[in-house]
């Protein structure tokens, strides 16, 4: 069943059209990667789901269409976007940061169940969780921004390029904390990555983005049977 269905979306900013007539699905408890080069499109179709520029198309989540749902109403449907740069408040700690996270909720013993929750996901963050954000580490920086989150209760999480700016033991500590959010607390993901490797390793659905149309969509499987494909995007 899909969570998310996106079909025919165009998108662009102003006169320039980037996205051209992408369809995408994420399945329930899924992880869908979308792959392409610099400049393919993949964070114009993460601002363009997320109402952050001018889109046309048809969205649906969880079976209601959301083409009118406001950016900052999507996360009370249940959407997170972690975004480029990863949106954490450097002058705020980690704790502080964490906390910000659940704005739209207010259970408080919840809160305080799921900000021990996160410390258990990521043990480097209770360690830090009195220090200024601004100065967490790169890889702290990923975790803080996905534990911020979580703290919402998403269905989908969205992330552009979670590995961006990461050494490669960061970006293998952040892909395996993601596949746990996914396989233990059935949270589904869509992930736009320029490292496709590691990508295909979390992912069950695939698609390659190519100057803003998606120029082939399938199963990792199917993307590592093609030779060119593979050749382009995994250098073997
Ligand atoms: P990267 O991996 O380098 O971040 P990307 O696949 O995420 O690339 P986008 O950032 O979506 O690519 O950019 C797609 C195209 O849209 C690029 O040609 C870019 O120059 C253009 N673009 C991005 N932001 C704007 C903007 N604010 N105004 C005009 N053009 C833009």
């Amino acid at each position: 069943m899909s969570l998310l269905t996106v079909r025919a979306l165009n998108a662009g900013y102003g006169p320039i059209q980037i996205l051209r007539g992408v369809d995408l699905d994420v399945a329930v408890g899924g992880v869908t990667a979308v792959l392409g080069a610099n400049g393919a499109g993949k964070t114009t179709l993460l601002r363009a789901l997320c109402a952050m520029i001018e889109r046309d198309g048809e969205i649906r989540f969880d079976g209601a269409r959301i083409d009118r749902v406001r950016t900052e109403d999507l996360v009370r449907i249940g959407i997170a976007h972690v975004p480029e740069g990863r949106g954490t408040f450097a002058n705020l700690t980690t704790e502080e940061n964490l906390r910000l996270g659940a704005y739209t909720r207010h259970d408080r013993d919840g809160i305080a169940r799921d900000l021990e929750r996160m410390y258990r996901h990521f043990p480097r963050l209770q360690q830090r969780r009195a220090q200024q954000a601004g100065t967490l580490s790169g890889g702290e920086q990923q975790m803080l921004a996905l534990g911020r989150a979580l703290m919402l209760r998403p269905k989908l999480m969205v992330l552009d390029e979670p590995s961006f700016g990461l050494a490669p033991l960061a970006v293998k500590e952040v892909y395996s904390i993601l596949e746990r959010i996914n396989g233990e607390e059935g949270v589904s993901i869509l992930v736009v990555e320029q490292y496709a490797a590691i990508a295909l390793d979390l992912a069950d659905h695939v698609c390659l983005l190519e100057t803003g149309r998606v120029v082939m969509s399938g199963s990792p499987r199917d993307l590592r049977r093609d030779e060119s494909i593979r050749r382009a995007y995994l250098g073997y």
